[in-house]
């Protein structure tokens, strides 16, 4: 109503108003109306004080009560620190609010506000108020132990308790004590900086769950400070028999909710990317089949690797006479909040990581899609019920969420530990020795020590060696670290064509398409291009990986002369995820910066004429031949603990453990026998299969230290 009365006050009214500075104020008047009705604004002043007053703030509050947003924009303008930092777990999340926060605030994005994920950075020297992932604070500490640029640190969704929030907790108490010399609470006030060696620095910790003792106790009982938020009753209904295909289930419950219920949008939690393309595309299907007097349906979505751009789409109103339905991952259970929503239906699942080979080396996580916990049903459901009373409907029976565990286990109990555990010997740090909320058990520090020594990055007294150090230079994981740095042993242009690799297995999604049951059939019909294998004019016969180059080899050759739309039908014309291809160009080029200032020289040019030779399949010349082994050999160096030998039955053994594996249905090497196969990585399935494979000579092996020591 408020908002009403300054649209009417403005001279030109509030429909007819054609002068952009009137709606411009309009809309600013707005936001400023929107955000000083967030439970969290009634709190400000208490919140700000125990900030002042105290080394460390614990702050809770319900999701959507203004926390994210807020808390930068409060401490900004009452501490005048020079930088604050928001870590987020997700990447998303942290682009996604500094749009937000840089509009509530009338500035660009990257000036007074701005983000930082890996290989993306949109800040400058004016920011202020930086939104950052988890791991690219990680990496600022790496070069700056004590954070110094940093007046403020807010540790944000500290609940989901990811391994590199857990690490930044655990090293923030240690710069802490440098910084504030000690822990006196009013060391970081005012003129006692001016007697302290370090400018002093601030740490809030936020979460939107109950469970905040945790972090108090470990921060010398820090006060918790609690927001109510605005919770309206919310009435659940489980399904009454399990449901075999939660998406069919998602889509008929979504119909019923737009066919049967009064108006209001939907909000339903999917585990994963592809779960939410497919029910968009079934969602959309029928609703052009719906009578013309019913309400439409606007279908929105909300996943880590989507465009930015589109993100904002979901936080739109929708049109009239339409029923909005957004498809999210859990990045809509705490870090996102969409407003608007009435109905939520939840799968019960998501997507987490774990790491399957701990104790048979390899240094790379899997996501899995699990059942999801008793905790994330509460706050899934609680989503409906944030503007006014609504209703959630659960596609699992009420027995399985009783059987639901109540939260997940942190993840430094079931992730890799090889990339936290490099990054801490650069800070001369053990991870056995460091204060952390909850301590990893020994097998997978010991796991991951052995891999880093596998890689080269630690000797056999485990201190840190100079290739290790120049590894961590790399924002990579640490396996194609290596293999990127063992390919400048190599002569062009092989570093070339594994940055270009490294680049595309480094994508927030995969660059193909998951192939259907009858395209996995014609993998190997390489010949005829019009077959129904979309990969086949790709096909490298032994590798996923020379595959997947030569695919984004022929893409860049079409880049060169083709329009948008051309580029976008070739991509789904072979079964390629184009937005891949483009963050993996983006990625790339940004690793040949890390390369120049890391002293690898990267000769481009030659790249392409490389590449496009595999194309052709006719031209077997020496030097393709050369190069296409450099690149399995290189990458070979990284993968060595994803590695697995033929047996006499005909399976295949890891070599660094006891596992039976076998190779993935999409690999082009599904059904051959090689000698010996490097992977990308293990998922199971009712199986335990490798994904993204190469054969590669089973004498490499016997070539490399790691593998003569262990024979000895
Ligand atoms: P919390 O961190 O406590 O969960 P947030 O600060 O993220 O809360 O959200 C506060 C409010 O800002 C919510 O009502 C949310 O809907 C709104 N909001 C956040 N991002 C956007 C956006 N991009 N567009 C519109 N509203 C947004
Ligand atoms: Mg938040």
């Amino acid at each position: 109503s408020s908002k009403k009365a300054h649209l009417n006050g403005s001279s030109a009214g509030p429909s007819t108003s054609h002068s952009n500075s009137s709606s411009a104020k309009a809309k600013a008047q707005a936001i400023q109306e929107q955000r000083a009705q967030l439970p969290i604004a009634k709190g400000k002043d208490k919140i700000i004080e125990e900030i002042r007053k105290n080394e460390v703030t614990i702050l809770l509050g319900e999701t959507g009560s203004g926390k994210t947003t807020q808390i930068p924009q409060y401490i900004l303008t009452s501490l005048f620190p020079s930088l604050i930092g928001i870590t987020q777990p997700r990447k998303v999340a942290a682009t996604s609010l500094a749009s937000r926060v840089a509009s509530e605030t009338q500035t660009p994005l990257g000036s007074l506000v701005g983000y930082s994920v890996r290989f993306d950075d949109r800040t400058s020297p004016s920011t202020r108020i930086k939104y950052l992932t988890d791991g690219m604070l990680v990496r600022e500490m790496m070069a700056d132990p004590l954070l110094g640029g940093y007046g403020v640190i807010v540790v944000d969704e500290a609940h989901e308790r990811t391994l590199r929030t857990d690490v930044i907790i655990a090293n923030l108490k240690k710069i802490l004590r440098v910084r504030n010399g000690g822990g006196g609470d009013d060391g970081a006030k005012g003129k006692g900086a001016d007697k302290a060696p370090f400018n002093p620095l601030k740490v809030v910790i936020m979460s939107a769950t109950l469970d905040a003792e945790k972090f108090s106790k470990f921060f010398n009982n820090a006060p918790i400070l609690y927001v109510k938020g605005r919770q309206h009753p919310v009435k659940i209904y489980h399904a009454a028999q399990p449901q075999l295909d939660y998406t069919d289930a998602a889509l008929r419950t979504f119909f019923q909710i737009h066919t049967d219920q009064p108006p209001g949008d939907v909000l339903v939690f999917l585990p994963g990317q592809e779960d939410i393309e497919a029910l968009k595309t079934s969602i959309e299907l029928y609703a052009k089949q719906l009578p013309v007097d019913k309400p439409g349906v606007l279908v929105c979505t909300m996943f880590a690797a989507q465009d930015p751009s589109h993100t904002s789409a979901a936080f739109l109103p929708a049109p009239p006479h339409t029923r909005k339905v957004i498809l999210a991952t859990n990045i809509a259970e705490t870090s996102i909040t969409i407003p608007g929503i009435t109905y939520v239906i939840d799968t019960g699942k998501h997507k987490s990581k774990h790491h399957l080979s701990r104790l048979t080396g390899g240094g790379f996580d899997t996501l899995l899609t699990t059942d999801i916990t008793k905790s994330s049903a509460s706050q899934r459901a609680g989503r409906a019920g944030r503007e006014g009373p609504g209703v959630c409907f659960r596609l699992y029976t009420e027995e399985a969420f009783r059987a639901m565990k109540d939260a997940d286990e942190p993840e430094v109990l079931r992730v890799s530990l090889v990339g936290s555990i490099l990054g801490m010997k650069c800070l001369g740090q053990e991870m056995v020795e460091l204060d952390m909320l909850d301590k990893p058990d020994m097998e997978s520090i010991a796991s991951a020590l052995k891999t880093l020594w596998l890689l080269g990055a630690l000797d056999n007294t485990q201190s840190l060696t100079p290739l290790g150090k120049k590894m961590s230079l790399f924002p990579l994981d640490p396996p194609l670290a290596c293999a990127l740095l063992a390919s400048s042993s190599h002569p062009p242009p092989t570093t070339s064509h594994v940055l270009t690799l490294v680049s595309l297995l480094s994508t927030t999604s995969k660059p193909f398409l998951p192939l259907t049951a009858q395209e996995r059939e014609r993998l190997h019909e390489k010949t005829d291009t019009s077959s129904s294998n979309p990969r086949a004019a790709f096909t490298h016969p032994h590798s996923d990986h020379l595959t997947l180059l030569a695919a984004y080899s022929a893409y860049s050759e079409i880049a060169l002369t083709e329009n948008k739309a051309s580029r976008r039908a070739w991509c789904r014309k072979h079964g390629i995820n184009e937005r891949a291809f483009l963050e993996a160009r983006d990625i790339r080029r940004q690793l040949v910066e890390v390369c120049r200032r890391a002293g690898v020289a990267v000769e481009e040019g030659q790249e392409k004429s490389g590449a496009a030779n595999t194309n052709t399949g006719t031209n077997t010349s020496t030097s393709t031949k050369d190069w296409e082994d450099w690149v399995i050999r290189s990458l070979g160096h990284g993968l060595a603990g994803n590695s697995a030998f033929l047996q006499p039955d005909g399976t295949y053994k890891q070599t660094m453990g006891q596992t039976i594996v076998k190779i993935h249905p999409s690999s082009v090497l599904v059904d051959k026998k090689v000698p010996a196969i490097i992977y990308d990585e293990l998922i199971y399935t009712n199986q335990i299969y490798a994904r993204g494979v190469s054969a590669i000579p089973k004498s490499f092996f016997l070539s490399l230290d790691a593998f003569k020591q262990r024979k000895a």
